[in-house]
């Protein structure tokens, strides 16, 4: 009978210990799962933001295009824009780069942000 009631908590433990194993598992395949999510989402972003800069910084830094503002419009171009052409010398700004323009007030032509 005693040895009977010892079985009986033996596999009582046993089985409290099965069930811990089995939620700890399963926690942290799910903690393993959200990392590596996380570590995606953040590649992909840094990825973007990548691409961004590089895209900024080709564009800060083309010599051949210049940045010209119409001070009647506020708008301002690429001089390869037909827009730019026809800006009249009394009315053409020249920029540094398209943040020298945007901070002097000036918006983009679909030309800057198509390009
Ligand atoms: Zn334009």
């Amino acid at each position: 009978m005693e040895l009977y009631e010892e079985v009986v908590k033996i596999k009582e433990a046993f089985r409290k210990v099965k069930k811990d194993v089995v939620f700890l598992s399963e926690s942290m395949f799910t903690t393993e799962q959200n990392t590596d999510r996380k570590f995606r989402e953040l590649s992909e972003e840094i990825e973007m933001l990548k691409s961004k800069l590089a895209n900024i910084e080709g564009k800060e830094t083309t010599k051949e295009e210049e940045i010209v503002g119409n001070s009647l419009s506020l708008k301002f171009h690429l001089s390869s824009c037909p827009y730019a052409k026809k800006i009249s010398n009394e009315n053409i700004e020249h920029f540094q780069s398209i943040h020298d323009a945007l901070t002097k007030g000036f918006q983009s032509c679909a030309c800057v942000r198509d390009n």
